[in-house]
């Protein structure tokens, strides 16, 4: 079986965790602190807190942004689930705009569009939280542009392009707050594991006490916090996964240019596409097709797993409609729920496996056609 994803682990993970375990010191501790020190520089930025899953960097990052009760946050309905409900956990309020039809990511016209329709309904936006889908980077000169405009704060939810680039700079380095996942299937992975990254001392300052019960002195808590804490247990994992990264990087645009070229003559699949400027890390090698639920399935008979990533545009989740969600028109990110098909493309993939994969593309697409 050729899978969608397979974390790449070796013994160098094992003996770090193996360290840790027999030190004793098991939560969070000196391995949390130098995963964190080693992060930041890499995004290049100067604060890095680690956190238990991206899902909570996303809270912890609105909230250290300022986001509060009743905002508005203006994000894309074409991403994780997560995203959008990181908003609701911080009592504001999600408003989708709609994506470009080539990069999967939010349409710096469209957001322009909504950001001015929120503020003449009396309700301007106090954020936008933006997601580099897939591994490839937003258009940031224009994100930026459109926030100055409208003067809302950028955040960026990087939990799938660790280490990927936007003219040179790493994405996570542009917004006043910006967050990671390292979940198993991530660039990176630690199991679960999250990290918020930001420049600013005041951000950094309120994430560090949120995520660890408002902690500000001994035993002394000043706001609401949590515990989203790492474990140097997944820190250590983290340490050495942040060494591999760029080598892991390499190997999936290796395996996404050979599909590139396989696919090239693939009549009626539509490729991703790695603007100029932009270094695309491939978390997923998204196809679109007009049958890919037909795709998937004849892929799956040979033994080679995709996935459909993601089927329901948030503003149609039951959750979502239920919470007056569904009616907004946002054509790119519908029309994408039903075409998207993520390809196999992970580092541990051989270039047999990635030639098998595009070539049970090709022999889909040859088919003789069916009677029913
Ligand atoms: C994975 C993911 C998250 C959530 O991260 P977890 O570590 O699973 O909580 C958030 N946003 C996006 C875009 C993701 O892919």
């Amino acid at each position: 079986m050729i899978r969608l994803a397979q974390p790449f682990l070796g013994d160098d993970e094992v003996a770090a965790v193996v360290d840790v375990l027999r030190s004793g010191m098991i939560a969070s501790g000196p391995v949390v602190e130098k995963f964190e020190a080693a992060f930041a520089a890499y995004i290049g930025v100067r604060h890095a807190v680690a956190v238990s899953n991206g899902t909570v960097a996303l809270h912890a990052a609105l909230a250290g942004a300022g986001v509060g009760p009743g905002e508005r946050v203006v994000t894309t309905p074409f991403t994780f689930v997560a995203t959008a409900n990181s908003i609701l956990h911080c009592g504001a309020v999600p408003v989708f705009s709609d994506i470009d039809a080539d990069t999967f990511n939010l349409c710096p016209d469209a957001l322009d569009a909504t950001l001015e329709r929120l503020a003449r309904a009396g309700t301007p936006a106090k954020a936008v939280l933006l997601v580099h889908l897939f591994g490839l980077p937003c258009d940031m000169d224009a994100m930026a542009r459109v926030a100055a405009k409208h003067d809302v704060v950028v955040i960026e939810d990087a939990a799938q392009a660790h280490g990927a680039t936007y003219k040179g700079q790493r994405v996570g380095s542009f917004g006043t707050a910006s967050t990671f996942s390292f979940y198993a299937t991530k660039n990176m992975a630690t199991g679960e594991g999250g990290m918020v990254v930001t420049d600013c001392d005041d951000v950094a300052a309120h994430v560090r006490s949120m995520v660890n019960h408002g902690r500000v002195g001994h035993y002394e808590h000043d706001i609401v916090g949590y515990n989203y804490r790492l474990t140097d247990v997944a820190a250590a994992m983290g340490v050495v996964q942040l060494a591999k990264l760029e080598q892991m990087n390499r190997a999936r645009r290796k395996n996404a240019a050979r599909l590139d070229a396989a696919l090239a003559a693939a009549d009626g699949v539509t490729r991703p596409v790695e603007p100029a400027g932009k270094t695309h890390v491939y978390h997923h090698y998204t196809v679109r097709h007009d049958e890919r639920d037909a795709l998937a399935a004849f892929l799956r008979e040979r033994a080679i797993g995709t996935g459909v990533i993601y089927p329901i545009a948030l503003h149609k989740q039951p959750l979502y409609v239920r919470l007056g969600y569904g009616d907004e028109p946002l054509p790119a990110a519908e029309t994408a729920a039903r075409q998207v098909l993520s390809l196999p493309v992970h580092p541990q993939l051989t270039p047999a496996d990635v030639d098998a994969v595009a070539a049970g593309v090709l022999e889909f697409l040859r088919r003789p056609a069916s009677s029913d």
